[in-house]
Protein backbone atom coordinates (compact mmCIF):
# COMPACT_ATOMS: atom_id res chain seq x y z
CA UNK A 1 0.00 0.00 0.00
CA UNK A 2 0.82 3.59 -0.81
CA UNK A 3 3.12 5.32 1.68
CA UNK A 4 1.75 8.50 -0.05
CA UNK A 5 -1.57 10.54 0.67
CA UNK A 6 -4.02 13.21 -1.43
CA UNK A 7 -6.32 15.07 0.44
CA UNK A 8 -10.06 15.92 0.23
CA UNK A 9 -11.76 19.06 1.46
CA UNK A 10 -14.19 18.13 3.94
CA UNK A 11 -16.38 21.32 2.39
CA UNK A 12 -16.07 21.17 -1.26
CA UNK A 13 -15.07 17.65 -1.70
CA UNK A 14 -11.56 19.22 -4.05
CA UNK A 15 -8.88 16.83 -4.13
CA UNK A 16 -5.08 17.97 -3.54
CA UNK A 17 -1.92 16.63 -3.55
CA UNK A 18 0.52 17.46 -1.99
CA UNK A 19 -1.22 18.86 1.55
CA UNK A 20 -2.64 22.39 1.38
CA UNK A 21 -3.20 24.57 4.76
CA UNK A 22 -6.36 26.00 3.38
CA UNK A 23 -8.19 24.34 0.59
CA UNK A 24 -7.69 25.79 -3.10
CA UNK A 25 -10.81 25.83 -4.09
CA UNK A 26 -12.74 26.64 -0.93
CA UNK A 27 -10.56 27.75 1.84
CA UNK A 28 -11.63 25.47 4.31
CA UNK A 29 -8.88 23.90 6.80
CA UNK A 30 -10.26 20.69 7.43
CA UNK A 31 -9.00 18.21 4.94
CA UNK A 32 -9.15 14.71 4.79
CA UNK A 33 -6.62 12.19 4.51
CA UNK A 34 -6.48 9.51 0.88
CA UNK A 35 -3.64 7.21 -0.22
CA UNK A 36 -2.40 7.43 -3.56
CA UNK A 37 -3.10 4.12 -5.17
CA UNK A 38 -5.01 2.13 -7.68
CA UNK A 39 -4.37 3.10 -11.54
CA UNK A 40 -3.21 6.85 -12.79
CA UNK A 41 -3.49 8.21 -16.05
CA UNK A 42 -0.27 10.25 -17.25
CA UNK A 43 -1.99 13.28 -18.52
CA UNK A 44 1.86 15.51 -19.10
CA UNK A 45 5.09 14.93 -18.28
CA UNK A 46 8.71 17.02 -19.29
CA UNK A 47 12.49 16.04 -18.57
CA UNK A 48 15.00 18.13 -16.81
CA UNK A 49 18.20 17.98 -17.41
CA UNK A 50 20.06 20.85 -15.58
CA UNK A 51 20.23 18.90 -12.38
CA UNK A 52 21.75 19.79 -9.20
CA UNK A 53 24.45 17.83 -7.62
CA UNK A 54 22.03 16.03 -5.30
CA UNK A 55 20.82 14.15 -8.63
CA UNK A 56 22.83 11.06 -10.20
CA UNK A 57 21.06 10.91 -13.05
CA UNK A 58 21.56 12.32 -16.33
CA UNK A 59 17.54 13.42 -16.37
CA UNK A 60 14.88 12.97 -14.40
CA UNK A 61 11.44 12.67 -16.03
CA UNK A 62 8.88 14.40 -13.89
CA UNK A 63 4.52 13.20 -14.79
CA UNK A 64 1.31 14.51 -13.69
CA UNK A 65 -0.99 11.87 -13.31
CA UNK A 66 -4.58 11.63 -12.60
CA UNK A 67 -6.02 9.25 -10.27
CA UNK A 68 -9.32 7.23 -10.97
CA UNK A 69 -10.95 9.64 -8.23
CA UNK A 70 -10.00 12.71 -10.06
CA UNK A 71 -6.57 13.66 -7.87
CA UNK A 72 -3.95 14.74 -9.73
CA UNK A 73 -0.27 14.42 -8.26
CA UNK A 74 3.21 15.01 -9.68
CA UNK A 75 5.86 12.37 -9.17
CA UNK A 76 8.85 11.31 -11.09
CA UNK A 77 8.39 8.91 -14.04
CA UNK A 78 10.41 5.33 -13.59
CA UNK A 79 9.41 4.75 -17.32
CA UNK A 80 11.37 4.80 -20.24
CA UNK A 81 9.37 6.00 -23.19
CA UNK A 82 6.47 7.93 -21.36
CA UNK A 83 3.22 8.52 -23.24
CA UNK A 84 0.38 11.43 -22.61
CA UNK A 85 -2.45 8.78 -21.79
CA UNK A 86 -0.44 5.65 -20.31
CA UNK A 87 -1.53 3.53 -17.38
CA UNK A 88 0.84 3.92 -14.22
CA UNK A 89 0.54 2.42 -10.66
CA UNK A 90 2.29 4.53 -7.74
CA UNK A 91 5.65 3.42 -6.26
CA UNK A 92 8.79 5.08 -4.25
CA UNK A 93 11.87 5.49 -5.17
CA UNK A 94 14.81 7.64 -4.96
CA UNK A 95 14.11 10.71 -6.16
CA UNK A 96 17.53 12.67 -5.00
CA UNK A 97 20.41 11.75 -3.33
CA UNK A 98 21.01 14.05 0.40
CA UNK A 99 24.70 14.17 1.37
CA UNK A 100 25.04 10.41 0.66
CA UNK A 101 21.37 9.32 1.68
CA UNK A 102 18.58 8.90 -0.48
CA UNK A 103 15.51 10.64 -0.44
CA UNK A 104 12.39 8.60 -1.39
CA UNK A 105 9.41 9.98 -2.76
CA UNK A 106 6.62 9.96 -4.79
CA UNK A 107 7.31 7.66 -8.35
CA UNK A 108 4.90 6.06 -10.82
CA UNK A 109 5.95 3.22 -12.76
CA UNK A 110 4.05 1.14 -15.63
CA UNK A 111 1.01 -0.25 -14.65
CA UNK A 112 0.24 -4.67 -15.60
CA UNK A 113 -3.00 -2.52 -17.89
CA UNK A 114 -0.48 -0.77 -19.64
CA UNK A 115 1.56 -3.41 -20.84
CA UNK A 116 -1.33 -5.19 -22.03
CA UNK A 117 -2.97 -2.40 -23.87
CA UNK A 118 -0.02 -1.93 -25.34
CA UNK A 119 0.60 -5.20 -26.49
CA UNK A 120 -2.94 -6.07 -27.83
CA UNK A 121 -2.44 -2.44 -29.96
ZN1 LIG B 1 -12.87 23.00 -0.26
Amino acid sequence: MSRFYGYVCRKCGARVYPRHWRCPSCGATELETVPLEGIATLLTFTRIYMLSLAFHERFITLGIVEFENGLRALGKLLVEEPRVGMKLEVTTGTVRVDNGNPIEGLCFCESSEDRLLTKSQ
